[in-house]
C-alpha cells in the first residue's frame, strides 16, 4: 500500500518481516495520506528552517495547533499510542513491533523541521508506560485524555543541582491534610511550556529511608496556580519546547500520588526506559533517512565532469552507513524481542539484564547515527551544512540525544555494573 519509493539496490535488505508489516503499512498510508499532504497545505509555518519559532524561540501556536491535529488524527486512527497495553486503550505492541513502527515515522517523517510528522506518534508529551499503574479513576481522568491524543504532558525529573544523578532530586512533597504541597525547581523540561499535565518527582519530607527510596511521582494541572513555566530553554534542537519548570507552593490532592510513595524512582525510570527503548527504531529510522539523502545526491551531485559517488571517498561513508544500518537494525530487534520475553516497561522491578538491554540499545544506536550525520554532511558538502539539506537538523538531533534519557557514560556505567565492574 506505500508508495514511497524505496531505492532498488536496498529492496529486501532492510526487510520489515510479516507480522509487523500491516501496521508500518498503516503507519506510512497515514504520513503519506495525511502528515505530508498537511505540511504542503500549511506550508508556511514549516516552509523555513525556523518559521515554526516564534520570538523567543517557543513553538508558534500556529506549530502546536497542526501538531495538536495530527496527534488527534494519529490517535482517531489508533495509531498514536500504539505502545501502550490494550487494556489502557493503547494498540499493544511489543517493544520489538515498536521498533518497525519507529523507523517508519522517522524514515518518512523526517522531511520538515516543525515535528509534524512526529506528533502522530507519541514521545515525551505522551502517555508513558508508567502512567499504567494509575488506578481506574485516574486514568479516566489524566491518562485518557493523553491515550486520545487531546491532551499533552511533561515529565519534571531534571533540577539545576540533579541531572544524571536522580537521587540528588531536591524538590519537595509535603503532606497537608488529604493532599500535597509541592516546591522546587526543574530545568529541560521538553513541553514544559505547553503541558496539560506535569509528571512530577518530587522527595518526600516526611518519609524515612535512603533518598531512593522517599520519593514519589505526582500529577499536577498545569493551570495549577503554583505550576510556572520558567525561561525557555534554546538548544541545540531548536525545539522550541523546552524550559525551567518552578513549583511554588504547588497543591495537589491525594489522588495526584502516581502508585505508592517509594514508587517514584522506579516510575521515573520506567518513564526513561520507554524513551531509551524507542531510540534504535528512532536511530535506525533517521539512519534510512540519512541514507536515503546521501544515495541520491551522490547519483545526482557532479563535480570534476561524473556524479560524486564515482569517488570511492564518498562512496565509503555510504557503504559504511549501509553496513552498520544492518548491525543497528538487527541489534535493535532482537535485543527488543529478548527484553519483551524478560519484562515489560511497566514493570517497577526491571532485571539487571533488563536494564542492561536498555543501557546497550540506548548509546550504541545513538552513536552509529552521529556518525551517520555527520557522514550525511560531508556527502552533501557545503547544502550538508545548509537548513534546506535536510540532513544538518539530524545531525543536531543526533547530537542532542546522547544526553537526554540517560546521557552515554550512565549507560556505560550501568552496564558495567551489570558486568559486576563496581
Ligand atoms: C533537550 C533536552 C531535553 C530534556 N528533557 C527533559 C525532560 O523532559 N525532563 C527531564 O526531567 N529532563 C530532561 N532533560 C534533562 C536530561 O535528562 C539531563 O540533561 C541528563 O540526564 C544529564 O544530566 P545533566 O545535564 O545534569 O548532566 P550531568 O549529570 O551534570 O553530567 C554531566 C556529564 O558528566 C557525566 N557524568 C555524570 N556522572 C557520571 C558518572 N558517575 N560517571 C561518568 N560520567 C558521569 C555525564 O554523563 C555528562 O557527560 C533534557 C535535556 C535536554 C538536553
Amino acid at each position: 500500500m506505500a508508495t514511497f519509493p524505496e531505492d532498488d539496490a536496498l529492496v529486501g535488505e532492510y526487510a520489515v518481516p510479516d507480522d509487523v508489516r500491516p501496521v508500518v503499512d498503516r503507519v506510512i498510508g497515514f504520513i503519506e495520506e495525511e502528515v505530508l499532504p498537511y505540511e504542503e497545505r500549511h506550508g508556511d509555518h514549516v516552509g523555513g528552517p525556523l518559521d515554526y519559532l516564534d520570538g523567543e524561540g517557543l513553538l508558534k501556536p500556529e506549530t502546536r495547533a497542526m501538531q495538536a491535529e495530527i496527534r488527534q488524527r494519529s490517535a482517531d486512527e489508533g495509531l498514536y499510542a500504539l505502545h501502550l497495553p490494550e487494556e489502557v486503550g493503547g494498540g499493544g505492541l511489543s517493544l520489538r513491533e515498536m521498533f518497525y513502527v519507529q523507523e517508519a515515522v522517522f524514515r518518512y517523517g523526517t522531511g520538515h523541521g516543525s515535528g509534524v510528522a512526529r506528533a502522530m506518534l507519541a514521545w515525551t508529551e505522551g502517555p508513558s508506560p508508567a502512567l499504567v499503574h494509575l488506578d481506574d479513576a485516574q486514568r479516566e481522568e489524566w491518562l485518557d485524555p493523553l491515550v486520545a491524543g487531546e491532551e499533552t504532558a511533561c515529565i519534571c525529573i531534571t533540577e539545576p543541582g540533579a541531572g544524571s544523578d536522580v537521587t540528588a532530586v531536591s524538590t519537595t512533597a509535603e503532606r497537608d491534610g488529604d493532599g500535597w504541597v509541592l516546591n522546587g525547581d526543574k530545568r529541560y523540561i521538553t513541553n514544559g511550556p505547553f503541558a496539560d499535565t506535569a509528571q512530577v518527582l518530587a522527595r518526600v519530607e516526611d518519609a524515612d529511608g535512603p533518598a531512593h527510596e522517599r520519593m514519589a511521582m505526582f500529577l499536577v494541572d498545569t493551570e495549577n496556580p503554583g505550576y510556572e513555566v520558567g525561561q525557555p530553554n534554546l538548544n541545540i534542537m531548536m525545539d522550541g519546547i523546552t524550559s525551567d519548570v518552578h513549583l511554588r507552593d504547588c497543591r495537589v490532592d491525594g489522588d495526584h500520588l502516581v502508585g505508592e510513595v517509594g514508587d517514584g524512582l522506579p516510575l521515573a525510570l520506567s518513564w526513561v526506559n520507554w524513551r531509551r527503548s524507542g531510540r534504535p527504531g528512532m536511530c535506525a529510522g533517521l539512519g534510512r533517512y540519512l541514507l536515503d539523502r546521501m544515495l541520491t545526491y551522490a547519483k545526482e551531485r557532479e563535480a570534476f565532469g561524473e556524479p560524486i559517488g564515482t569517488n570511492q571517498a564518498v562512496q565509503w561513508p555510504i557503504v559504511e552507513t549501509a553496513t552498520e544500518l544492518h548491525a543497528v537494525r538487527d541489534m535493535g530487534t532482537r535485543m527488543l524481542a529478548a527484553y519483551d520475553a524478560e519484562t515489560s516497561l511497566s514493570d517497577l522491578d526491571q532485571p539487571a539484564t533488563a536494564r542492561r538491554k536498555l543501557s546497550m540499545l540506548k548509546y550504541y544506536p545513538e552513536d552509529r547515527l552521529f556518525d551517520w550525520a555527520d557522514r550525511a554532511i560531508q556527502v552533501l558538502g557545503g547544502y550538508g551544512l545548509m537548513h534546506a539539506g535536510g540532513v544538518e537538523r539530524v545531525f543536531r538531533v543526533a547530537r542532542n540525544i546522547r544526553i537526554p534519557a540517560g546521557a552515554t557514560e550512565i549507560q556505560k556505567r550501568t552496564i558495567a555494573k551489570t558486568l559486576g565492574l563496581e
